[in-house]
């Protein structure tokens, strides 16, 4: 091995360990650091961030990038190490400093003016912090490059080789189908009965239910640990340390089984990357999307599946024996009850897309300078209705209720609506390759699933770029096609249509 690969890598693997210190203070911040603790953490947190940084971008970093990728004597998965760290070295560095600097700090007013804007549901007043973040991305765009689209620039980060253009092609037949879909299905189908899912559950017990579906999926416990927060996440400290986090609410026990189970879909990705790639700029996931795929999947189209419940229900109820009158079919319906509604992160796996569909074009017009941010909740209004047939009564329910542009995180959306895509389609495959997959969930074996993905996805870590890995893993481009599929069949049953 020569001396600048081993060098090289012994850079990667110092910003790694870093990262694995600063990802322990962040989980730590986020479930167990007591109220007193919280500003001193911000400044070490602030410290390990700025030190990581500067090593992600140093010259020295730099020159190795450079020799390396002259070099065509490395092993594949040097390669791809070199692309994927090289490419975010070049974003890294095509922002001028001080512009990132004074970026940071508007970043910082502009969430904060976010904050007390939603709270008192005051557009006025977050609007010019709003209009800079535009101003700063379309920037950013300008020294990031692009060939068609400043927009293109921005979704990169997030979805490596995705484009505006191809986005729309996805999104075109979602559009056409999905919302006089859901009409149809609010209009004249038979809602699910909810009414036994009522009750109070205690969280010490919902804890036990969310470890049952997670060991049963294959979470390993001894590779990881659950605890609770405000706002779930998974996060990875290294090898063999990858922690979910969830939220119990005392009245409803499937909305903190299934944050359960969106984040064990997530860390079970995690836990199929291979030690070999740890601290190689490769040990993580494809891209946003991709992960979102790994963590719906699990969510939706496992754990709110008819085979699941057949599998789940003596389980439920042993834990809470109000359940122990529901068949599994009743269960099922419960929790897949469709409703166009206000707010995002609580929309249903329908409906969803939809939310995302209306931020993508808000957000693309806004990039290209064809929507002004002074219009914004006008056009969000108009398009819930049009989409949802919903309509905010106030912007903290519309266009304040997400953090994201605050933080100027253009880009972002689309690949929540790619995982539901992806999950879909890579869902579909697997069902065809695997013929008994849903007879042996119903017999609460999952692990054809997860050698399944392990094998198509997790093992490759982020070695290609996210359409290519859904290319080798079904054969095909991303197609909507799947989760249209997988919807209308899914909820007509349902719903009795
Ligand atoms: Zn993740
Ligand atoms: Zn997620």
């Amino acid at each position: 091995m020569s001396d600048t690969l081993s060098l090289y890598k012994k850079h990667l693997r110092e910003i790694g360990k870093l990262n694995s210190s600063l990802s322990l203070l962040h989980w730590d911040q986020r479930t167990h650091l007591p109220e007193k603790g919280h500003s001193a953490r911000a400044e070490v947190i602030g410290k390990l961030s700025k030190m990581i940084f500067e090593l992600s971008i140093s010259d020295e970093l730099g020159r190795y990038l450079e020799e390396l990728e002259e070099r065509d004597d490395l092993s594949e998965r040097d390669r791809a190490s070199v692309r994927v760290v090289g490419r975010e070295y070049r974003r890294y560095r095509a922002i001028p400093p001080d512009l990132f600097e004074e970026f940071s700090i508007a970043r910082a007013e502009s969430e904060t003016a976010w904050e007390k804007a939603r709270a008192a549901s005051d557009f006025a007043s977050f609007l010019p912090h709003l209009e800079k973040m535009v101003d700063y991305s379309r920037r950013f765009a300008e020294y990031f490059g692009y060939s068609e689209n400043p927009y293109d620039a921005l979704i990169e980060e997030y979805e490596p080789g995705m484009t505006t253009a191809q986005l729309r092609e996805i999104i075109a037949p979602l559009k056409d189908k999905l919302a006089p879909f859901i009409k149809h299905l609010v209009d004249e189908g038979t809602r699910p009965h909810t009414e036994f899912t009522r009750g109070k559950f205690p969280a010490e017990k919902q804890r036990e239910l969310s470890r049952r579906a997670l060991e049963a999926i294959g979470y390993d416990f001894t590779a990881g640990r659950l605890d609770t927060t405000v706002h779930p996440f998974t996060i990875t400290t290294g090898p063999g340390d990858v922690r979910i986090t969830t939220r119990f609410l005392e009245d409803d026990p499937f909305s903190g089984l299934y944050s359960s189970m969106h984040e064990g879909g997530h860390a079970l990705y995690d836990q199929g990357i291979p030690d070999e790639l740890r601290w190689t700029g490769l040990d993580d996931g494809a891209s946003m999307g991709i992960h979102e795929s790994q963590s719906r999947m699990w969510e939706n189209m496992v754990g709110r599946s008819l085979p699941f419940w057949r599998f789940f229900s003596p389980i439920i109820s042993e834990v809470f024996p109000q359940f122990a009158a529901a068949s599994p079919e009743e269960i099922y319906r419960a929790v897949n009850v469709v409703e166009p509604s206000l707010i995002r992160v609580e929309a249903d796996e329908v409906t969803y897309n939809l939310h995302i569909m209306l931020r993508f074009e808000l957000e693309e017009g806004l990039i290209n300078g064809r929507i002004a941010a002074k219009d914004l909740p006008e056009l969000w209004n108009e398009a819930m209705e049009r989409y949802l047939g919903v309509v905010p009564p106030d912007d903290a329910h519309g266009v304040l209720q997400d953090v994201h542009w605050s933080g100027g995180m253009f880009g972002y959306f689309p690949s929540y609506m790619l995982g539901n895509l992806y999950a879909a389609q890579l869902f579909a495959k697997a069902k065809q390759e695997i013929p008994d997959l849903e007879e042996r969930f119903a017999k609460g074996d999952f692990s054809p699933l997860l050698s399944w993905l392990r094998d198509k996805i997790h093992r490759y870590g982020r070695i290609y770029d996210p359409i290519d890995l859904l290319k080798e893993a079904t054969g095909e481009e991303p197609d909507s096609g799947y989760f249209i599929n997988y919807v209308v069949q899914k909820y007509s049953e349902i719903y009795g249509l």
